[in-house]
């Protein structure tokens, strides 16, 4: 899978934390392993999207199971119809 960078439509390359694409665009990795690729003129705010306590109570809501039967069924759901040699699902905006 590749990424491409947002602003110029160049490939992103991953090195030490960060995307980045020959026009030095980059993007950082959090340390969950995510990358937010929205360009920093397109935020309404300095720090856009969930802060570091929204973050935290969502995994704590997540590790409680709540969601357990979804994931499950999801998870069967998906076995069932992605071709046999799918390994990679790329989860877009899905909240
Ligand atoms: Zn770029």
């Amino acid at each position: 899978m590749s990424y491409q960078c947002p602003l110029c439509h160049q490939p992103l390359h991953h090195q030490q934390q960060q995307w980045r694409c020959q026009n030095n665009h980059q993007f950082d990795q959090a340390k969950e392993g995510y990358v937010n690729l929205m360009p920093v003129h397109h935020k309404s705010s300095k720090n856009p999207g969930d802060n570091k306590e929204m973050m935290q109570a969502r995994r704590q809501f997540l590790e409680a199971g709540h969601y357990q039967l979804m994931r499950e069924n999801t998870v069967k759901l998906l076995a069932a119809h992605l071709p046999e040699n799918s390994q990679k699902i790329l989860d877009i905006g899905c909240g």
